[in-house]
């Protein structure tokens, strides 16, 4: 496996605090002249002089951002100073807005007994860390700035399949050593190509390459899916990463045709089951009624997210007794798609609000009239019900690679399919 030297050289390593959350632990650092750094993160920016030992009266703190906190009150409930306080606040807003701290970050504080700042780190992403301190050492002004956290770049690979103890594709995942946001990665791509709700089989396979981002004392992330091949139900379906002139990534099959589809294959990212099909007669669980039932309805647990299945325009967010909290997205050709019974709607999901395919839009709940959690997915065409499901496989796919373009794509493709451990089959 190949491994790339990650950004940042001049980064000095950000320290986790290995604590739970809320919980903060006061370390008193580097005594006298002992040169000890325990505690203390390895010093290398210029402006730091390392050669000079810190004075007894600096105290470190590691912790994680408490919920319900903001950057001032948390800096004050670390004892740092009020004048301090609100220069820390004036200088992160250079390169960061303090509104965007997150509950459960990580972050450290150095500062001296008095409560003036000599470093402040917090952990913005898995990328990226704000590190504040004196702009000069001893100096009251301070400087802010965006820090890139080092890790390494790890090209890997990871293949499973469905059945006996590994009855899922998040099992599957787990079995080959990795995480659930690589399985969801995975199911986004093939998303417009299999339904993993309802037509993953025993004995389906799988095998993907992906770029891992591995940080010291830290669970790895994931960058893109590079290539990956499932084994559906006996058919096989590839997909490869591939950038047309011009474009921005995305993935297509061995041919270059889209694996894109105008419509995803249903409106949670997977897993839930179908509970009931689009049907026109049926009967009402709670009315006990007969009556059509337009739409599927989806088992799955409260808070799942719900996402658009085609880019469109928010036509309504409403709440009744009925439906429940239900939103309503108009899409291109008359279609018009209804997502009822949610706990919650998405921020900023609302009339007139754009939304992209896979986009949440809300939370599975089960508001309105409902005997259980579960995500009612209804789809009109002009006015009328139409069954998604067949709706969707006879949505036209997206923009196949572009005839100029193929000779790249057949190059990147059979570099993909060879780390896949494949031989290319039929090429065009
Ligand atoms: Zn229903």
């Amino acid at each position: 496996m190949h491994t790339a030297q990650g950004p940042a050289p001049q980064a000095r390593r950000f320290r986790h605090p290995h604590l739970p959350a809320l919980r903060l632990v006061p370390v008193v650092v580097c005594l006298l002249l002992c040169g000890c750094t325990a505690g203390k993160p390895p010093a290398s920016s210029a402006s730091r002089d390392r050669d000079v030992p810190l004075p007894i009266d600096s105290v470190t703190i590691h912790g994680e951002v408490p919920r319900n906190s903001n950057l001032a009150t948390m800096l004050s409930t670390q004892g740092l100073a009020t004048d301090a306080v609100r220069h820390v606040v004036m200088a992160a807003r250079s390169v960061f807005d303090p509104r965007r701290l997150r509950a459960s970050q990580p972050f450290s504080i150095e500062r001296s007994l008095e409560g003036t700042l000599r470093l402040f780190e917090y952990e913005i992403d898995p990328d990226w860390f704000l590190r504040i301190m004196p702009a000069s050492a001893g100096a009251a002004e301070l400087r802010a700035e965006l820090v890139p956290i080092p890790k390494t770049l790890e090209q890997a690979t990871a293949a499973g399949t469905i059945g006996g103890s590994t009855p899922s594709l998040f099992q599957a995942m787990e079995a080959a050593g990795e995480g659930a946001e690589l399985t969801m990665a995975m199911a986004d791509i093939f998303s417009g190509e299999i339904d993993f709700n309802t037509e993953l089989q025993p004995d389906d396979r799988f095998v993907l390459t992906f770029e891992k981002w591995n940080r010291e004392g830290r669970p790895s992330t994931y960058g893109a899916i590079t290539a990956a091949e499932f084994h559906n139900a006996g058919r096989v379906v590839r997909a490869i990463r591939f950038t047309t002139p011009g474009g921005k990534p995305d993935y297509y099959d061995e041919h270059g045709r889209s694996l894109r589809r105008f419509f995803l294959r249903s409106p949670l990212k997977f897993e839930p089951r179908i509970t009931s099909r689009y049907s026109s007669q049926r009967m009402h669980p709670i009315l006990h009624t007969e009556r059509a039932h337009n739409g599927i309805d989806y088992g799955a647990p409260i808070g799942a997210p719900v996402v658009a299945i085609s880019p469109g325009t928010v036509l309504s967010a409403t709440y009744d007794n009925a439906n429940g909290r239900m939103v309503r997205v108009r899409h291109s050709n008359g279609y018009v798609s209804f997502y009822l019974h949610l706990s919650a709607f998405a921020p900023g999901v609302s009339a007139g609000a754009r939304v992209a395919q896979g986009q949440t839009i809300g939370r599975v709940g089960m508001t309105g009239l409902a005997t259980g959690p579960h995500l009612h997915y209804g789809l009109q065409r002009n006015g009328a019900w139409v069954d998604p499901l067949s709706a969707q496989r006879k949505m036209p796919p997206g923009e196949p690679v572009p005839p100029e373009a193929l000779k790249t794509f057949a190059l990147a493709r059979d570099g993909a399919l060879a780390a896949l451990g494949q031989t290319p089959s039929g090429t065009h």
